[in-house]
């Protein structure tokens, strides 16, 4: 699968980019940067996105998405999140306050509505244009569930933000074929305390995640904040465990 990461940070400037990842250029994970890295008519290529939880910084583009959708003569895209993640983007975002809900809007373009919300059941496969979907919880501030995706023989685990957890490991433990880990490694290991009242990770505490994942295969670390990029590569490193590596904005082919 090719994974397109648009967006590898936990924050965001004019060179680093608020988490957004698109495989095989029609199934998004997270839509922290998507419009603003895309261009419309890769936009509309787009048939899904995986939403992991509320924050800002992983929604920042997806009403923007949506809105360019209603004028596309295209597919409705599918929103998927888990139930408790969903309703919060109901209740706060898609309000027709801070942005219609566009689901009950008609396109001119198809005459249906630009997008379709779908909610996904914790521990549940669903099927998608034959690519599989298991939403397992994580542990981050309120709901955030992560998400195992199967496409074309091949897994890759995200868990969108999370401090240490275990339910999305025994997963990824037991599905076949994974060919990467996408996790997070969010401040360094002198701000460990930080780290763990907000949900997050650091490289001390990523390596003993990496304990409880017994497959072989990279296990990157993103959402890494701005500041303190390079301890954090450094930290990473000196895990000294071979399928560690820090996210970067590039193209992978896995
Ligand atoms: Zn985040
Ligand atoms: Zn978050």
């Amino acid at each position: 699968m090719r994974l397109k990461v648009l967006g590898a940070y936990g924050a965001s400037d004019a060179e680093h980019n608020l988490t957004g990842y698109l495989i095989d250029d029609w199934l998004a994970v997270d839509a922290g940067t998507l419009t603003s890295k895309l261009s419309f008519a890769q936009q509309a290529r787009i048939q899904a996105v995986f939403i992991t939880h509320p924050h800002a910084d992983h929604i920042r583009d997806l009403p923007h998405l949506i809105h360019n959708r209603f004028s596309q003569s295209v597919a409705a895209l599918t929103v998927f999140a888990a139930k408790d993640v969903m309703e919060l983007l109901s209740k706060h975002i898609f309000n027709g306050i801070v942005w219609p809900d566009f689901a009950v809007l008609t396109s001119p373009f198809t005459g249906k509505p630009p997008v379709q919300y779908r909610t996904l059941t914790s521990g549940k496969k669903t099927m998608f244009n034959d690519v599989g979907l298991t939403v397992i919880p994580v542990d981050h501030l309120g709901p955030a569930s992560g998400v195992i995706v199967e496409i074309n023989g091949q897994a890759i685990t995200f868990t969108g933000d999370t401090g240490p957890t275990h339910e999305i490991w025994k997963r990824t433990n037991k599905t076949p074929n994974v060919v990467a880990v996408i996790s997070e490694a969010s401040f360094p290991n002198d701000q460990q305390t930080l780290a763990d009242e907000s949900g997050h990770l650091s490289p001390q505490t990523f390596g003993d995640e990496l304990k409880k994942i017994t497959v072989d295969a990279p296990i990157y670390a993103s959402h890494r904040k701005i500041p303190f990029e390079r301890d954090i590569e450094s930290q990473i490193r000196n895990l000294r465990d071979r399928r560690a590596r820090v996210l970067l904005e590039k193209n992978y082919t896995l």
